[in-house]
């Protein structure tokens, strides 16, 4: 049976095992112990010597180097990284993940990208490892980790209060009875199995609640703990006067297996150099685009800056390729520190704004609050990193929407006939003036085939953007 520790570190025995291990010193040395366990996993395939961690360090950077090329990198390959779901690797892998989260304590704080993405990668990674097991295991692990995690019979909602605030999960995914939260099947049949007619209570039980919502409860409640222990760590390391050299070397490290895919995965942070985004091309924009930058002179004002241009200039400047990319993303994914975002995305939509009649602002201030929340930031007056995630990225309109609901805008061209969406005429288009002007040909671009997929994706063409 696989140990709790495995998918919850922060649980008890998770803690007991780290003490055992003492020092910190030798987790930078090779470590012949773990070598051998990845090499004699038989699913894993590393063609390189040089990609196998040989200690504690480089696992802990394998672990988020995992989850940064499981998001980006369209030709990720999970046997690569089989020895992170190898529960003999699980003593080592303890340790790897209190590394990892006390250098980024220490060195970027809870609000950071970094602390974002090792909650997110520590989830996922429970997902996995999860899966991974057979039926039987993982329903006793999963309960297992739950009891050590609510340690009461019955549970008020109120209970998973940080849970809900930080939206990691929603009341619609408890089931509810005069305020305690049902997850357990008897609990659920003494509760309901009278009320329920016509209808199997273990039946209803399973499709309701089952192990789908306990898995996503614990789950949530391991990446709750796991940013509330990097939030610890930050408060007591304000007080240190000198962090341990090994958990700064590692937060070094870290950034640039962050940075790596600005440059290896086709974005970028940057103002360049990479194969999908780059800076705005105002002569690629589509004629809704264009019309709505000069300035909106009827009514609709507000749709038209916050829910039309908004996501389509962020998008078309950080993430072109969306609809081809079944992926969720943020802002800081593409803009780690939301340079691109404040000098160069904003100032476009806000000239839109100001060029509407009247100047949008001047009697709706409040609409740069809409326009931070439609871009995920939250409903803040200032656009800033440690909100986003509380609201979602929308994604451009779909041509048919804006007909709908902006039909003064669109005024179709030529190239409108082999695109569904705005953001899918950018690509196209820019693809175009390529053709014509080769000296664009290193920016913002994208090849035939691209064109070719923009054209047939439904999610682009048939599927309306969230606005
Ligand atoms: S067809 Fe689509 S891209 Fe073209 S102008 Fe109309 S809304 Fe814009």
């Amino acid at each position: 049976m696989v140990g709790v520790s495995f998918i919850n570190p922060l649980s008890t025995e998770g803690r007991e095992k780290v003490r055992e291990q003492g020092s910190l010193e030798n987790l930078i040395h090779d470590n012949p112990e773990l070598i051998d366990v990845i090499t004699r996993d038989p699913n894993q395939k590393i063609s390189e010597d040089n990609e196998i961690p040989r200690n504690y360090l480089e696992l802990a950077l394998k672990r988020l180097e995992w989850y940064i090329k499981k998001k980006n990198d369209r030709e990720f390959k999970h046997t690569k990284y089989s020895f992170l779901s190898n529960p003999q690797i699980e003593k080592f892998d303890l340790i790897s993940f209190y590394l990892l989260s006390q250098a980024i304590g220490v060195k970027f704080g809870p609000n950071s990208r970094e602390s974002r993405l090792m909650v997110e990668s520590q989830g996922s990674l429970m997902e996995h490892r999860l899966e991974e097991l057979n039926h039987r295991d993982r329903r006793e692990l999963i309960l297992k980790a739950l009891q050590e995690l609510i340690r009461q019979e019955t549970v008020k909602w109120i209970f998973f209060g940080d849970l809900l605030s930080s939206r990691k999960i929603q009341l619609t995914d408890l089931v509810l009875d005069q305020g305690d939260v049902i997850l357990d099947r008897d609990e659920f049949i003494m509760r309901f199995g009278h009320r329920l007619e016509h209808r199997n209570p273990e039946k209803m039980y399973q499709l309701l609640i089952g192990e789908e919502v306990q898995q996503l409860i614990l789950i949530r409640m391991v990446m709750q703990e796991t940013e509330n222990y990097i939030s610890n760590v930050h408060e007591k390391a304000r007080m240190m006067v000198e962090p341990n050299p090994i958990l700064l070397e590692l937060a070094e490290r870290l950034t640039d297996i962050l940075r790596e895919p600005t440059t290896s995965y086709g974005y970028s942070g940057g103002g360049g150099g990479f194969s999908k985004s780059g800076p705005l091309h105002r002569e690629a924009f589509p004629p809704c685009v264009k019309s709505a930058l000069e300035g909106i002179k009827s009514g609709g004002r507000n749709d038209a800056i916050v829910l039309f241009m908004t996501p389509f200039l962020s998008y078309a400047r950080l993430c072109p390729d969306i609809f081809r990319q079944n992926v969720t993303v943020r802002v800081s994914d593409k803009d780690p520190n939301l340079q691109i975002v404040h000098h160069e995305i904003l100032p476009m939509i806000y000239e839109a704004a100001r060029n509407c009649h009247p100047p949008l602002f001047e009697d709706q201030p409040q609409e740069k609050v809409n326009i931070n929340a439609k871009m995920g930031f939250g409903m803040h007056t200032t656009l800033k990193l440690e909100n986003e995630g509380e609201t979602k990225w929308y994604t451009p309109m779909s041509c048919e929407k804006i007909k709908l609901h902006l039909p003064h805008l669109c005024r179709p061209d030529q190239h409108c006939k082999k695109i569904g969406n705005p953001l899918s005429y950018y690509g196209l288009k820019s693809y175009i003036l390529r053709q014509e002007q080769p000296k664009l040909g290193a920016r913002n671009d994208s090849t035939p085939g691209d064109h070719q997929e923009n054209k047939q994706d439904s999610r682009a063409n048939n599927k309306d953007g969230d606005s």
